[in-house]
Parts: structure tokens; sequence; C-alpha cells
């Protein structure tokens, strides 16, 4: 899922300056499961803004709602009602929520009130992790189902970089060397194998360093 992380409320308060009718809008899914950007947290976001709103005299108004998917029209059309009524919308979906409204709105100051963080999981209670930066030619069967791009910090694609100490990485011995982790899951698979070919250097054409991506499925349109 995309995980992120809410801004400060004095760095909300800072973005929304100079409007008087605010819509916090939050964004039913991934931003809901890692307890972003969901229901509740637009409850708080907005709570704490009326709160800061009285006590500072900044005079603006907040409303709230949240749509099941920002990134989809049919569900920002739900929202329509209580955009077209707010002067700014304060968006508590991902970066890509906030510009599909932003485009939908061309007239409307649509602003982040998340700063949207990685693809990953939950790994234990309150703690998430990034597990794919979304590369665009996934290599994962390659490396028994750890991505080397993503966990190794040197994003090393042909053994380890020999810095690591017991199982740590060097550059954060907080999280276990991937490499590791890669070497341990094809010996219990009985894959090892893998390690005895030497990969090739990874076209990063289709990566973002290629430039915004797209895909276009002909069967789908129309
Ligand atoms: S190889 Fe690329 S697509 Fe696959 S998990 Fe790693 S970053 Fe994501
Ligand atoms: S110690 Fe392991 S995870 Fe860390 S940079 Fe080196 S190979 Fe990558």
């Amino acid at each position: 899922m995309i995980v992120a992380e809410r801004k400060t409320i004095p760095e909300l308060i800072d973005i929304l300056q100079g409007h008087k009718n605010v819509l916090v809008l939050g964004c039913g899914t991934c931003v809901t499961v890692c307890l972003a950007g969901g229901e509740r947290e637009v409850s708080i976001i907005a709570s704490a803004l009326r709160i800061a709103s009285r006590t500072q005299n900044l005079d603006f108004k907040v409303s709230e709602l949240t749509i099941e998917r920002q990134c989809d029209n049919i569900f920002i059309e739900q929202a329509a009602e209580a955009i077209d009524k707010s002067d700014a919308v304060l968006s508590l979906g991902c970066g890509a929520g906030v510009q599909a409204i932003a485009e939908r709105y061309p007239r409307k100051p649509v602003y982040a009130g998340l700063n949207t963080k990685f693809l990953g999981i939950l790994e234990e209670r309150g703690i998430w992790t990034e597990k794919c930066a979304a590369c665009g030619a996934c290599v994962l069967h390659e490396y028994g189902g750890i991505c080397p791009v993503t966990r190794c910090a040197k994003h090393m694609l042909n053994g380890p970089c020999g810095g690591s100490k017991e199982d740590r990485c060097e550059v954060n011995p907080d999280r276990p060397c991937a490499w590791q982790l890669i070497y341990q899951r094809l010996k219990s698979i009985g894959q090892l194998q893998k390690l005895e070919q030497v990969t090739m250097p990874k076209n990063w054409g289709p990566s973002l360093s290629g430039g915004p991506r797209t895909i276009i499925r002909d069967d789908h349109r129309i």
C-alpha cells in the first residue's frame, strides 16, 4: 500500500493562510490503513484546525468529508458539493489523490495535508517499512522475493557490498542486510544457484528516472 504521514498542524496552518472555508478531505483506502488520512484522521485534523482558528484568531471555518478513493473520478464526484462550498481543499490523500482533485477542480486551491512516503507494509503495530520503489521492471523473481532495489541501501544487484556486520546493513544498522535476507530466502526455497548468475545492469528506463510513466491498456480503451 501507499504509506504516508500527516504534516504537522503548524505546517497546515501555514499552508492554509488566507483561506476562510477549508474542506479537509480524507481518502478511505491506503492512507486510511496507514492511519494518515482516513475518517478518523480527518476528524482529528479538522478539530485541531478549528481550535487553532479560535485560539490564533485565524478566522477560518473547517468542514470535513472522507471519500472512498481520491484518485478516482467516480468517488471524487461524491465530494462535489462539499468542494464547491469550500474555498480550499486540504487533501489527506496521497500525492496522486491530491493531484486528481486539483486536476478536476482547476480553479480551486488544493493542498497536500500528508507527506506521501513509500510503497510498503505494516511490519508491526505502528511501524511501516518500505518494500517497493516502483522501479517499473520487477526483478523480485531473481532474488527470492526480496527487493534489492528498495531494501539494500546501495541497491546492490549482484551480491552484498561486503560492509555488513553480523546480519546488519552497514548504512543503517537498524535494518538487516538485504543480501543476508536474499541469501537465506533463496537457500530455504532451494534456489541458491540463482546467485551464481551475473545480473546485467538494470534497465532504469521504465523507472521514474525515465520521466513520468503511463500504462496504456488498448484492450480497455473505448
Ligand atoms: S524490483 Fe522494482 S517493482 Fe519489484 S519490488 Fe523492487 S522496486 Fe518494486
Ligand atoms: S550492508 Fe547489505 S543492505 Fe546494506 S548496503 Fe551493503 S549489501 Fe546493501
